[in-house]
This record gives structure tokens, C-alpha cells and sequence, in this order.
């Protein structure tokens, strides 16, 4: 039987897991990521790949050395690099020796039939109900997943005492990584969340909010955004993510196997700015920008990785959108360089200046 692995991805990594176990695959998950998982990335790619493929290629040796030998990936299409990533680590591990098939799996649009060929490919003898009931619970786990993280933001930003939000998001997801139907699911849900509900809170604190937009790998995974979410939150910021694989998995799979557009919203917010698609979610992150100030926000900050095309147009017309929407803006790259201390530093002076802005704010109002 294939030994199957993938990269990870935030708590993505969870629902598709449980995806290749309830498909019948023997699944050999990667290792956590590591500074180990980074510097083997960093030491087999090309200097100036994107940090997301670094990672990943990480993930993979990693997987593969524990016993893998099939790795899933997700494909794209340009005009940004996400698109050779498959076929560019495919070609470094073949170099190392390893032995192991890839399974690319591209954004449909429109044709699903070569999607469905490689998810036969892959399961082999598993039987259409199997398939279905599999996909069923995956779905249901992936939006579990992503409903507990936004709790858990708004939580952590309440928190008395600090690290209890943590403590319980974490209890809650083993709880639904346990879960293997749709009912488990929705049953496990209801109890992570009543876990986070039961974290003291201080209502009297002076919550900031903030907006996160950026380069989805980015966002989703925290081992690679130097864990932002939770350092905002124990500040005292109740942090909002622009991108949940939910909503990705909608848009790039539900509806463009449909050949249907999907974040129709955020790209009219965008158009003023941005008319064009520049690859990735380069777009989408001034779209967010625009929504997050016309919600009220106190701000934005913009992750990105260091090299990262469709977020380096992004970034060079973040000034403006800034200016004319009236919300300030805190654009960090990030690659494998960035070092903890100043980037909390750097954190720490936007929360500042966000606290001085709503006093000034506060009194030119009273
Ligand atoms: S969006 Fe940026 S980081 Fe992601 S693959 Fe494209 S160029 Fe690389």
C-alpha cells in the first residue's frame, strides 16, 4: 500500500490527514515543522524560491526519510511561481535519491475529469461511498477547523490571563483531529468551542483590531509567519484573517471546477487599486485592505515572503489605499532570516502608534 504524505499547512494538515486515512491510505504525516524542516529547505532549493516552497520541500524530506513514498501537492496556475513548485521539488528530491511518486493536484477550471484521474490514481480500490462519506467529513472538519481559529482570535484578545486561550484551542483541535464523521465533527466542535468559552476574560481592556492579509501560505501557517495570531492576540489585539482554506478551497476548487468566479466582493473592493489578477492572493490583499477600513479596523498588517511577486505589487500600492481609506498599514516580508526579537519589536511600535491614533481619535470626538 502507498505511503502517502503532503505538506504541511496550518490546521489544514488535520482535516487532510483524516481526508487520507478515511480514504483508506496509509498516511505517513510529515514531522512538525522544525528549524530542522527550514534548513533542510533552504540547503536543497534554489536561493531565491519563495519561503512557502523552502518549507514544504522541508516537510517532504522529512516525510520521506519516516517512510513516505507518494506526496500530494497542490498545483496552480500563474502568473505567479506557485504553479512550478510541484515540479521543481519533484526535480530536487529525485536529485537527493529518493524514490517516490508526485501527485500534483490542480485547480480544476472548468475540467474536472483530470482531477478525478489523479484522486482515482491515488485511492485505488477505495469505493465511491467511501470517497463520498471521506470528502463529507473532511469538508465539515476543514470548516470546523477555521470556525475554532476565528474564536479563538477574538478570545485570546480577552484573555485574563495569558496562555489560557492557547492552552484551550490547542485541547480543542485534538478533539476534532479525533473526529472521524460529520456528526463527530459537529459534536467536537461544540465542545472546543465551549472550551474557549470558558476562558476567564477581562472585559475591561482596550481591544485594538487588526486585519491580516498577505500571501495565504503565509497566513495559514504560523510556524512560517513567526506565529503573529498569537503574539497580536496576547497583546491585547483581536486579529482577523483575511484567508481561511475554507474559503480557498470554495473558490479554487468548488467553484472554478464550475469555471465560476469566486471573491467577487473583495475584488470590486480591490478595483479602484488593482484592476488585474497579479498571481496569488496579491489582489485580494488591497480588496481585504479596503474592507478591513471600511469596517472599522484600527488596522492592517500585510505578510509577505520575502521575493513574493504578487505581494510585492500588493505592497507598492498599500501606500495608497492606506491614504485614501484612512487605515494604517504594517507591510513585514518574512523568509527564513527573520529573527523573532525584531519582529515582535516591530509588532510592539505598530500596536503603539494603533493606541495613540484611537486616543486622539477618541478625544477630537468628545
Ligand atoms: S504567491 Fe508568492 S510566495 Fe506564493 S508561490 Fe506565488 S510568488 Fe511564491
Amino acid at each position: 500500500m502507498r505511503k502517502v504524505t503532503y505538506p504541511h499547512l496550518g490546521t489544514f494538515s488535520l482535516a487532510f490527514e483524516g481526508l487520507l486515512a478515511g480514504l483508506g491510505l496509509d498516511v505517513v504525516p510529515p514531522p512538525p515543522i522544525t528549524k530542522k524542516t527550514i534548513d533542510l529547505g533552504v540547503l536543497h532549493a534554489p536561493e531565491f524560491a519563495c519561503f512557502p516552497l523552502k518549507i514544504c520541500l522541508g516537510n517532504f524530506i522529512e516525510a520521506l526519510e519516516a517512510g513516505a513514498d507518494t506526496i500530494v501537492m497542490a498545483g496552480g496556475t500563474g502568473p505567479c511561481r506557485f504553479g512550478f513548485y510541484g515540479v521543481v521539488q519533484r526535480e530536487i528530491l529525485l536529485d537527493l535519491g529518493y524514490n517516490f511518486e508526485m501527485l500534483v493536484l490542480e485547480p480544476p477550471q472548468g475540467q474536472i475529469k483530470p482531477v478525478l484521474d489523479k484522486a482515482k490514481a491515488l485511492c485505488g480500490k477505495c469505493s465511491i461511498g467511501q470517497a463520498l462519506r471521506a470528502l463529507h467529513t473532511f469538508w465539515r472538519k476543514t470548516k470546523a477547523l477555521d470556525c475554532l481559529h476565528a474564536q479563538s482570535l477574538v478570545v485570546r484578545a480577552r484573555e485574563a490571563r495569558q496562555g489560557t486561550t492557547s492552552k484551550a484551542y490547542a485541547q480543542g483541535l485534538s478533539l476534532l483531529k479525533a473526529a472521524r464523521t460529520p456528526g463527530e465533527v459537529q459534536k467536537s466542535l461544540r465542545e472546543a468551542l465551549a472550551l474557549l468559552a470558558e476562558v476567564p476574560q477581562d472585559h475591561k481592556k482596550d481591544i485594538l483590531k487588526i486585519g491580516l492579509v498577505g500571501e495565504v501560505y503565509m497566513l495559514l501557517e504560523p510556524y512560517a509567519n513567526l506565529q503573529v495570531e498569537e503574539i497580536l492576540g496576547e497583546m491585547g489585539v483581536e486579529v482577523k484573517r483575511a484567508v481561511y482554506l475554507s474559503d480557498w478551497i470554495k473558490e479554487h476548487v468548488f467553484l472554478s471546477s464550475l469555471y465560476l468566479p469566486g471573491g467577487r466582493s473583495v475584488k470590486k473592493a480591490a478595483a479602484p487599486y488593482l484592476e488585474h489578477f497579479v498571481g496569488g492572493h496579491g489582489r485580494e490583499s488591497l480588496g481585504e485592505t479596503v474592507r478591513f477600513a471600511r469596517e472599522g479596523f484600527d488596522g492592517v498588517i500585510h505578510i509577505l515572503p520575502f521575493t513574493c511577486t504578487p505581494e510585492i505589487v500588493a505592497q507598492s500600492i498599500l501606500p495608497e489605499v492606506s491614504r485614501r481609506e484612512g487605515i494604517p498599514y504594517l507591510s513585514i516580508p518574512l523568509d527564513e532570516q527573520s529573527g523573532e526579537a525584531g519582529f515582535i519589536t516591530r509588532l510592539e511600535a505598530f500596536v503603539d502608534l494603533l493606541h495613540q491614533r484611537r486616543r486622539r481619535k477618541d478625544k477630537s470626538i468628545s
